[in-house]
């Protein structure tokens, strides 16, 4: 399997720290609103990877984070605290509204078919381990004390700013004018590992009693902490959006391998955005959408995660109407015809058997090239438009769809198809061949009087009474 990483910019062969085993992080939400279908875009991509990791045969140990504790508006430490802002506006405690929104995030989640990680941890719930990672960078001497926080030294790990390929000069020229006054940092790029209950924070909510004086972790300790925690001191695979790149990312690396000394993680996957006219579809912005508004349009939520696989994780998504549409009607096709097969294998020649190897290799070889999951598509519809048999059609797309995680194998048929209706669509599909149309329609209304719609698709005329997934 190959995989680009962002580390080294380059498509890599993927071997694991530890044969046939992968440790797999992917920083989860912030619990303070609800999630969109950007954020599906981006967890229905981990998804995906997971699913062809364990396809492949990896034993995958997924975690994933929330972060239900005080992180800023920006990601550097700047701005209101988004989980109080977004408590005040919901009228609830912080901790009432964190505990809503997990729920409504995982339920987003489960309507997208986004496989639950194996751990879900919330930073409130790991206050020890991140306390413990700090003191680690604080007798190191990478960490510093101040009256407002304990900062991050950022001087001292020279390799800071790898990861976005930024040099330290730049981003301290960057971040200069966006420092506050009165702040302690020795350097405005170093970053809070522990907010003191001072100044902005003299009232914050959420605190807890640590070594520097009562307060509250940094947003960016929780990830290392909790990773190494659940994945050991240097694991696998962490993935994030495109945006995590220059702050939290780049100080988790800095944190992380300053207080081991090791490498931290050995392939960072990063995904671009699901955009709308233009712009980064996000809760700011307001110009997001949540699966509710695409299911009460109608659409099935599978054809929001079709419309996912058509484009590659690291090309930014237009979200259109019409392409959702679009999306909508190919998978329709994908389920009619998982219905509509009911055929028996037959016995197949070798030509045919030797097409079919080589469509499975060829959707494997898509998928495991970097996800290309819009190559892997083309292959799918190949696949169903050629010639062999309609029973190994399915059988591959059954399989394949471990991966794509359309649902497919729960598509029922909805009503058996008596044997006069079927009759009846012989006969209309031999007078439509013939060229007699209005005969054939005429056929059509008697199979419609039967209750029955017949709709020409793709893989030809299927009778039903359609209603998408069960
Ligand atoms: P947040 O809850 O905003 O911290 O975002 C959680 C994750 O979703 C991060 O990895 C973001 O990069 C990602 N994300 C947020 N908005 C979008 C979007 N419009 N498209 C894709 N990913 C997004
Ligand atoms: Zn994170």
């Amino acid at each position: 399997m190959k995989l680009f990483n962002t580390l080294t910019r380059e498509v890599e062969e993927f071997v694991p720290l530890k044969k046939g085993k992968v440790g797999m992080y992917t920083c989860g939400p912030t619990v303070y609103d609800y999630a969109h279908i950007g954020h599906g875009r981006k967890y229905v991509y981990d998804d995906l990877l997971k699913r062809v990791l364990t396809y492949s045969g990896f034993g995958v140990t997924h975690v994933q984070n929330v972060t239900d504790v005080g992180h800023l508006v920006s990601d550097a430490d700047e701005g209101e605290d988004k989980l109080e802002t977004g408590a005040a506006k919901m009228g609830k405690s912080v901790w009432e509204t964190a505990e809503m929104f997990i729920k409504g995030f995982y339920e987003t989640m489960d309507k997208l078919n986004v496989l639950r990680p194996d751990v879900v941890c919330r930073a409130t719930e790991h206050i020890p381990e991140q306390t413990e990672l700090i003191k680690r960078l604080v007798d190191k001497g990478f960490a510093y004390d101040t009256p407002e926080a304990v900062y991050f030294d950022v001087a001292k790990f020279p390799r800071y700013g790898e990861l976005s390929g930024q040099r330290l000069a730049d981003k301290l020229v960057a971040a200069r004018q966006e420092v506050q006054t009165g702040s302690h940092k020795k350097n405005p790029v170093d970053f809070a590992l522990w907010f003191k209950l001072i100044g902005r924070f003299e009232k914050h909510v959420m605190k807890w009693e640590s070594p520097w004086g009562a307060g509250f972790p940094g947003w960016h300790i929780e990830c290392s902490a909790m990773s190494m925690r659940y994945l050991g001191e240097t694991f696998d695979i962490h993935t994030g959006g495109e945006d995590h790149i220059p702050v939290h990312h780049t100080n988790e690396i800095a944190q992380s391998e300053a207080a081991t000394g090791k490498p931290f993680v050995k392939y960072w996957m990063h995904s671009a955005f699901l955009m709308v006219d233009g712009q980064k579809m996000s809760k700011s912005l307001g110009n997001m959408y949540r699966v509710e508004d695409v299911t009460e349009k109608g659409f099935d939520p599978m054809a929001l995660r079709y419309l996912y696989l058509t484009a590659h994780y690291r090309t930014p998504l237009s979200f259109t109407w019409s392409s959702l549409t679009a999306a909508q009607s190919a998978l329709d096709k994908l389920c009619e015809f998982t219905r509509a097969t009911r055929e028996l294998r037959v016995s197949l020649s070798k030509e045919k058997l030797k097409k079919i190897d080589q469509f499975k290799a060829r959707f494997l070889q898509a998928v495991n090239n970097d996800l290309n999951f819009p190559q892997g598509l083309a292959v799918v519809w190949e696949m169903v438009k050629s010639n062999i048999p309609d029973y190994d059609k399915l059988e591959l797309l059954l399989d394949w769809d471990q991966i794509l995680g359309l649902g497919l194998a729960s598509v029922q048929e909805t009503g058996v198809v008596p044997e006069e209706a079927k009759k009846l669509a012989g006969e209309r599909e031999a007078l439509r061949k013939a060229g007699k149309f209005v005969e054939a329609d005429k056929v059509r209304m008697q199979i419609e009087a039967r209750g029955f719609t017949i709709k020409d698709t793709a893989i030809g005329p299927v009778i039903k009474s359609f209603s998408s997934h069960s």
